[in-house]
């Protein structure tokens, strides 16, 4: 187990793993980090490393890495193929998710298996696999139903790592990506996140993904049962998206990126903070 995971499994934390696609982003979420001495993991989409390019991100983070001394990891967010994973293991990240929940169970047991071997033969200690599909998309949300015959079953995910060999799973307890319109906090599923636990054992390390829009407390309670790493993006976006925005408008004969952007790294680096307290990472490096 890489050793982010297993000190906030012992130390019952949950580091954040923060979603970026530019340079903005990663500043915001080191200087968060390094103000409260927390590890922190820093993830991409396909979409998101494919605007930034995989290489530069390694380079980028090596570099904040070796400045700041912060403990971070990188990681591929929601890889739907091999090659996409491949493509990351080979660009250096020490980290990967292959996200086969479209798939039939058993397809899915078969190429994530394929990539863990691929990740373990290239000394990739975190593979993360999801098999239920987890609803929603890192935005604003209308309104979305969650339905508890879709949360992740603890028997089918002892089946699941037992067979595949996966490091980490992500589960689906009441949890969906992005934020919902009317505020409405979807309620996690507490009980059955400790069946989980219990089922795959202290060597699989559970993931939340859809950190942004979950009420406190519930956070919380999921630290507290073993959720090591919890996703966020949808607030970082909002956070970088209504910054920029006000920013522009507030100063319309501004075309100084770098006169522009400090508060919306700023603004970033507010909510990373926030997060970084709420999952108890801090005081941890
Ligand atoms: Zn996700």
């Amino acid at each position: 187990m890489l050793d982010i995971f297993k000190k906030a499994q012992e130390n019952k934390y949950a580091v954040g793993a923060f979603n970026v696609s530019n340079l903005e982003q990663i500043k915001a979420i080191f200087l968060a980090a390094q103000n409260l001495k927390s590890p922190i993991i820093i993830s991409a989409s396909e979409g998101e490393a494919e605007f930034i390019g995989k290489k530069h991100l390694r380079a980028i983070i090596d570099s904040y890495k070796k400045e700041t001394g912060v403990e971070v990891i990188l990681h591929q967010d929601h890889g739907k193929s091999f090659e996409t994973i491949k493509d990351s293991i080979d660009a250096g990240y020490d980290s990967v998710q292959f996200d086969g929940s479209k798939l039939s169970f058993e397809e899915n047991i078969e190429k994530t298996k394929r990539i863990v071997e691929y990740a373990q033969s290239k000394g990739v200690k975190n593979v993360e696999a999801e098999f239920n599909h987890l609803e929603g998309q890192s935005a604003l949300i209308e309104k979305i139903e969650l339905k508890k015959e879709n949360f992740t079953d603890p028997s089918q995910a002892k089946d699941f790592v037992e067979r595949t060999g996966v490091d980490a799973l992500a589960v689906v307890i009441g949890n969906l990506h992005g934020v919902f319109k009317d505020c409405q906090n979807p309620k996690l599923d507490i009980d059955r996140l400790k069946e989980i636990r219990e089922a795959v054992g202290q060597d699989v390390n559970l993931v939340l993904h859809g950190g942004s829009g979950i009420a406190e407390d519930d956070i919380k309670e999921a630290v507290k049962n073993g959720i090591v790493k919890i996703n966020v993006n949808t607030e970082l976006r909002m956070a970088y998206t209504n910054s920029l925005k006000k920013t522009l408008e507030d100063n319309p004969d501004q075309i100084t990126p770098y006169k522009i952007m400090p508060l919306v790294v700023e603004a970033v680096q507010k909510v990373v903070e926030e997060k970084i307290k709420l999952f108890g990472s801090d005081n941890k490096l």
